[in-house]
This record gives structure tokens, C-alpha cells and sequence, in this order.
């Protein structure tokens, strides 16, 4: 996506859950969902506020689209003929409409390309998300849009005196005061960078592999997933590398063949098309960099962000890196101890393998079972929970919307209030379909312009469930990630009350908004919470204390190793944006930093980098999960473990760090709501709470 705009937004903002390698899901029996009955297709309307309303119509989606791209236009045009002082009236707020028509235009084409109904309809929104982008990359080297900002005098309120400081940076970060031919170059590579980067996700999004496992295999698997998956006439059990098919299979199922084939086949999902796509994207974004005076564009990506720079971040994640390497080593001795218990011939574990003998472990050291409270976690009752507890925490009501259009039946639709004032619309896509996004993200539709137009944002998830008889069991570690992607959905409306769009809360400082995503994760370790929607899907009993008591024990092994492989993904991130892209070698640079943060064995064959869509998205800054872990458990230390969700946190957390949207600087934030410089110790202790046992669940210290 294009990185630069002085929009302050990615086209294509995908806030991402990367919990890479823990999960399981799916069953039979039981109801699904009821579908709300959709209203009738409206006939296409350029100037509705959604791409949706014709239906799965290409040629509407591309009208809708166009209708913006020429609002933007006449906005620009405003802007462009003021005669005479520009003021914040007749030049900031204008350019902010146009700022607000690209981002209708580019987000709602870009998240149909995701989850559109059918093959054409993705193909004109991948077309339409990248005409949409260029637009804004060409209002980001608009000269006299740019000169016009530069003479507004300051504005009084410190927010609006940001958001033109802030827009400005980016214009002169995007080249708009470089000569016509260098601004050409630049516009071309930008162009170039966003086609490519949806090109690299389109070819993931196609790409479901299949193994086709004997009967016998799937011993261990528990038995919902059994019914789910029967044998056809010669034994055979097909498993997509869809996630709720693959992921149960691999951390429970006992046959090692069965393990590793499913991992090279999720390992091989892109390859070999996107090594093409992958090099050319890496060298024109190398290009742009050094056409715009930055080494590499590690440099260029990070020069806007709070890091500041590579040489920065380096120092950052070398703390890290001291906090969680020798915790990590010794989870890796215990786990090869165990597993050479019941292998005395294993010398080393696989990384097709380490999810299923992670699973060994927590139950023979924990007592714990992860599929023993799957039955208590079915998905339309994780949804339910995760919307009582944000509103609880949040101090809102989110109330379900019936009737509304949207572009699947399955996506639900829900209001959220502040008492009596709607602040905003949020929609559900959160079961797997043909062709759609294979991934969890968070998507804005519409931008927050108070007074003016609500935030609209939507999950595009691949949760189990959605089927007629599927109850969706989810693994634990799911309703972690839905959590995730719900802080982020929260992040969006409640900081889209802004009296502009670029104010946004996606447009703050892009390596914060990891931040309030993985906050919400934390809630998963209330018992409170829990309790309040954990009922067993058939009996209706509420998930045993004691049950979620090993459950947190067993939750605390591996946090350490999970750190360590963040760190490996972002070094992977780094070093993609920083080395040569002509002579880079994927495999060889991948394996190199797998091997620099696991003990695992490297499994030969693997090519994860070629589905890695965060290297479209997050670019060479996935150290944004890093950063923003340690800020999250910093953030979550400030609330009363004895009342997680009643005491004042929750309400003080939504008015510093959300509510702001982009008005302020993240550091700003921070500060605002710890009083202080954020700091490791909450994410050391979070590390080292397997080795306290006093200190290993939160329950044991808020009884
Ligand atoms: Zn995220």
C-alpha cells in the first residue's frame, strides 16, 4: 500500500493478529446463526455512503467509486482556487473532504477486494483500490494543494495546529518540493508499489491447498472435527489450509506425517508466484526510497513513525531481545526434555511439530487440555462476550443492527452508543468463504467527521462456524485474536470524533496501532469476563473455575518463544527492506533469522515469506507488535486486576489513548495515561510470570 499520502492512511489499513502458531477449531451439531434478512439491492446510487448498495454489480462498485474520485476532485479544486489568505476554511477543511472521499473510495474498493462475493467483483475492486490509491499518491505530490497548507497560518487549537504540522511533514516526506521529472518517478513507483502489494495478497487470498490425509491419521483430533471431516469411499480426509481446517490438525493431530505435510502445504500457500511479485515490490520500494534521499526504505518507513529510525529500533529490540531470549531458551530445553520423554531418539523439534508438543506439554505440566474448553467457546457466544465486555470496559452499548444491507448475509451488524449518541457502525465477517481474505484483520468503510459522517469499520476474519450445524467450538487462543481485533475496531469509532477525517484514529503514528488491539487481549485472563459468556454449548454450564485456572497456568508457558519468533519476523521484515532486493535470497535470509530466534528445526521446503502479508501491509515495520506488546502490558499494569472492567481504567484508558484519535503525537498519549515514560517492566514480569508460580494467574493474586 502506499505508504506516503499526506491522507495519513494506508488504503489499506490491516491492523493484523499475528498469533502465528496456536489454535484449533470447528464441530457439528447445534445451530448456526440466524441471518438477519437483508433488505432489497438498491439500485446504484454514486453518492451513498456504501460501495455494497448495488449489489455484487461490478460496473455499480465501479460507479460508486468514481463518484468519489470526483468529489476529491472538486474538493481539490477548492482548494487549488482560493484567491487570496488561505485560511483553515477555505483550504484545510476542503482538502479534508478530499482526504475523506479517497478514503470512501480506496478502503470500501479495498475491502471488497477481500471479501467480495465473486471472482469479478474482487477482480474490479483490486482494479478499483488501486485507481483510488493513485489518486491520493497524487494529491500527496500535489504542488499547489501542498503550497496552500504551507501558507495557512497556525491554527489556535492545538489538534488542528497537529494535523496540518503532521500533513505537511508527510507532503515533504512524500517529495512534493522535488523537481517534475523526480515527482513523475515517484508518482510511477507508488503506482507500481500499490499494484504489486495487491497483486502478492490477491495470490494468497486464491491459494487454498489441500492434503488429503488417511482416516487413521487424524488420531487425536477431537471429535466434532471428526464429524466435520468424514472419509469419503477410500479412507481419504481432505483439510484445506483454511484456518479453522489446518490449525486443529496440527496442534492436535498425533501423526507427524500428517503435522508436516499441512505445514509445508500453509508454508508453501503463495509460492512460487510471489517470490516474482515479492522482488519486484521490494525493488521498487528500494528505488523510492533512494530517489527520496533514504538509504533503504527501512529508513524511509520508519522516518514518520515513533521509532524515528532503524538505528533507533535496533537499540529498542535489543531489549527485548535481552528480556525474552534466556526465558525462551529454557521453554525450548523443557520442551525438548518432555518430548524426548516419549521420543528418546528426537535430538530436535521440528517447527512443523512444536505447536503439537507445545500441546503435549500443557497437558502433562498443566493438567491442561486446550480442547477441553473449546465446548464453552462457541462463536456466536464468544460474540457475544467480547461485545459485552469492550462495552462494559468502554462504558458503551453496542446494539445489534437488523435489515441492514451489507455484502455477504453472513456479516452481522451492530450500533455503538454512547448513551443516546451513536458514535459509529460495526460489521462481522468472521467465517472463512471462497476466495475471501485468509486472514484477521480490522477494516476501516467510512472515517469519522464529527457532525458530519459516523466511523464504519468492519472485522474480515476466519473464525470457525457459519455453517448450518457448525456451533463453531472455538480454541481458546481464537477468542484471544477476536479480542485483538475488536481493541482495534473500539480504537477506530471511539477515535473517530474528530472534526476532521485525517484525524482519524488509524491515522495516529502507524507503529501504535498495534497498541489497543493487543491491550484487549489481556481481558481474555479475567475470570469475571470469562464466566460472563463461557457456557458450555450443550449443557449450558458455565466454564469450571479450576478449568480456567490451569488454563491460565498453561497460558503463561511459551510466551517467551512466542516473543522470540515475533522478534524473527521482524528481522525478516527488516532485512526484506534493507539488503539489495536484486540479489536477495528469500529462503535463505528467512531461514537464517528463524534460525538466529528458534531452536526448532528449520523445516526444509518451507516458503512462508511468500504468504507473509504483513510485508505488504506493515512493510519493513512488523516490529509495530513488538513495540506495541510492551506499551499494551504496560497500558493493561494501569488497571485494578480485582475489578478489571468496573474500575475507572477502562473509562480514563478510552478518553487518553483512543478517544484522541490522531490529534495528538502516540508519545503524547502514552504519557497521558501512564504519567510517565512507557517502560519494560510490566512486559518482563508478563515474560517471567511461567517461573512464579505465585505470580502465574491473575486470579490467584485478585482472589
Ligand atoms: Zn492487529
Amino acid at each position: 500500500m502506499m505508504r506516503r499520502a499526506p491522507l495519513g492512511m494506508m488504503g489499506n489499513f490491516t491492523g493484523r493478529a499475528v498469533a502465528l502458531c496456536s489454535f484449533l477449531a470447528c464441530l457439528a451439531a447445534g445451530a448456526s446463526a440466524p441471518v438477519p434478512a437483508a433488505a432489497p439491492a438498491q439500485p446504484a446510487d454514486s453518492g451513498a455512503l456504501h460501495a455494497w448498495q448495488g449489489g455484487d454489480d461490478p460496473a455499480s462498485l465501479e460507479r460508486w467509486v468514481h463518484a468519489h474520485l470526483h468529489r476529491a476532485d472538486a474538493a481539490i479544486a477548492r482548494v487549488v482556487a482560493v484567491k487570496g489568505a488561505h485560511t483553515v476554511t477555505n483550504t484545510l477543511r476542503p482538502y479534508d473532504d478530499a482526504v475523506n472521499q479517497l478514503a470512501l473510495a480506496s478502503n470500501q474498493a479495498s475491502v471488497l477486494y477481500g471479501v467480495g462475493a465473486t471472482g469479478e467483483l474482487r477482480d474490479k475492486a483490486q482494479a478499483l483500490t488501486q485507481e483510488a490509491n493513485a489518486a491520493s499518491t497524487a494529491l500527496s505530490l500535489n504542488q499547489p494543494v501542498y503550497r496552500g497548507l504551507a501558507a495557512l497560518p497556525a491554527p489556535a487549537d492545538a489538534a488542528t495546529r497537529h494535523y496540518l504540522e503532521r500533513t505537511l511533514l508527510e507532503y515533504r516526506l512524500a517529495g512534493v518540493d522535488r523537481d517534475d521529472a523526480t515527482r513523475a518517478r515517484v508518482k510511477a513507483l507508488q503506482d507500481k508499489i500499490t499494484e504489486l502489494g495487491l497483486a502478492f495478497e490477491r495470490a494468497i487470498h486464491d491459494d487454498v491447498r489441500t492434503v488429503v490425509a488417511e482416516k487413521a491419521q487424524l488420531d487425536g483430533l477431537p471429535p466434532d472435527y471428526l464429524t466435520a471431516h468424514p472419509a469419503d469411499a477410500d479412507g481419504h480426509v481432505k483439510i484445506s489450509t483454511d484456518p479453522p481446517d489446518a490449525w486443529p490438525a496440527q496442534r492436535f493431530a498425533n501423526n507427524a506425517q500428517l503435522r508436516h505435510d499441512l505445514f509445508l502445504a500453509a508454508d508453501s500457500v503463495g509460492y512460487p508466484a510471489n517470490g516474482e511479485t515479492l522482488r519486484a515490490l521490494l525493488t521498487a520500494r528500494a528505488e523510492l526510497a533512494q530517489l527520496l534521499g533514504y538509504a533503504t526504505w527501512a529508513d524511509f518507513a520508519m522516518a514518520d513513525q515513533m521509532t524515528g529510525s532503524p538505528a533507533r529500533l535496533r537499540d529498542y529490540l535489543q531489549k527485548v531481545d535481552d528480556a525474552t531470549r534466556a526465558p525462551a531458551e529454557r521453554e525450548a530445553a523443557a520442551l525438548l526434555a518432555f518430548a524426548r520423554e516419549r521420543e528418546p531418539s528426537l535430538t530436535q523439534i521440528s517447527d512443523a511439530d512444536a505447536r503439537y508438543w507445545q500441546e503435549q506439554y500443557r497437558r502433562a505440566k498443566y493438567s491442561f487440555d486446550s480442547q477441553s474448553v473449546r465446548p464453552y467457546f462457541p462463536y456466536t457466544a464468544v460474540e457475544r462476550g467480547v461485545i459485552a465486555t469492550a462495552s462494559r470496559l468502554f462504558h458503551l452499548d453496542i446494539r445489534p443492527v437488523s435489515g441492514v444491507r451489507t455484502w455477504h448475509p453472513s456479516v452481522t451488524t451492530y450500533d455503538v452508543y454512547d448513551g443516546n449518541v451513536r458514535l459509529g457502525r460495526i460489521y462481522l465477517d468472521m467465517h472463512p468463504r471462497e476466495g475471501k481474505d485468509k486472514w484477521f484483520s480490522t477494516q476501516p468503510l467510512t472515517l469519522g467527521v464529527h457532525g458530519r459522517q459516523l466511523p464504519e469499520g468492519t472485522l474480515v476474519c476466519n473464525f470457525p462456524g457459519g455453517t448450518a450445524g457448525d456451533p463453531g467450538l472455538m480454541q481458546y487462543s481464537d477468542v484471544v485474536i477476536f479480542l485483538h481485533e475488536f481493541g482495534h475496531l473500539m480504537h477506530h469509532v471511539i477515535g473517530g470524533q474528530n472534526p476532521y477525517a485525517g484525524e482519524a484514529a488509524f491515522n495516529v503514528e502507524g507503529d501504535f496501532v498495534e497498541a489497543p488491539s493487543q491491550m484487549l487481549e489481556e481481558f481474555f485472563r479475567d475470570y469475571g469476563v470469562l464466566a460472563s459468556f463461557a457456557h458450555h454449548y450443550q449443557s449450558g454450564g458455565v466454564l469450571p473455575r479450576d478449568l480456567y485456572e490451569r488454563m491460565s497456568r498453561a497460558d503463561t508457558y511459551g510466551r517467551a518463544s512466542g516473543q522470540q519468533r515475533q522478534l524473527m519476523y521482524t528481522a525478516v521484515s527488516l532485512d526484506f527492506h534493507t539488503l539489495p532486493p536484486a540479489t536477495l535470497n528469500f529462503d535463505a535470509v528467512f531461514r537464517r533469522n528463524f534460525e538466529r530466534f528458534s531452536t526448532d528445526a528449520f523445516v526444509p521446503g518451507a516458503h512462508m515469506w511468500a504468504s507473509f502479508t504483513h510485508l505488504n501491509g506493515y512493510s519493513s515495520n512488523y516490529y509495530t507488535y513488538v513495540l506495541d506488546k510492551v506499551i499494551a502490558l504496560d497500558f493493561f499494569a494501569q488497571f485494578d486486576p480485582h475489578d478489571l472492567l468496573g474500575g475507572p481504567a477502562g473509562l480514563r484508558y478510552r478518553q487518553a489513548v483512543l478517544a484522541p484519535g490522531a490529534t495528538q503525537p502516540a508519545a503524547q498519549l502514552l504519557r497521558d495515561f501512564l504519567g510517565r515514560e512507557p517502560n519494560l517492566d510490566a512486559y518482563r514480569r508478563w515474560i517471567l510470570a511461567q517461573f512464579d508460580a505465585a505470580a502465574s494467574t491473575i486470579s490467584s493474586a485478585a482472589r
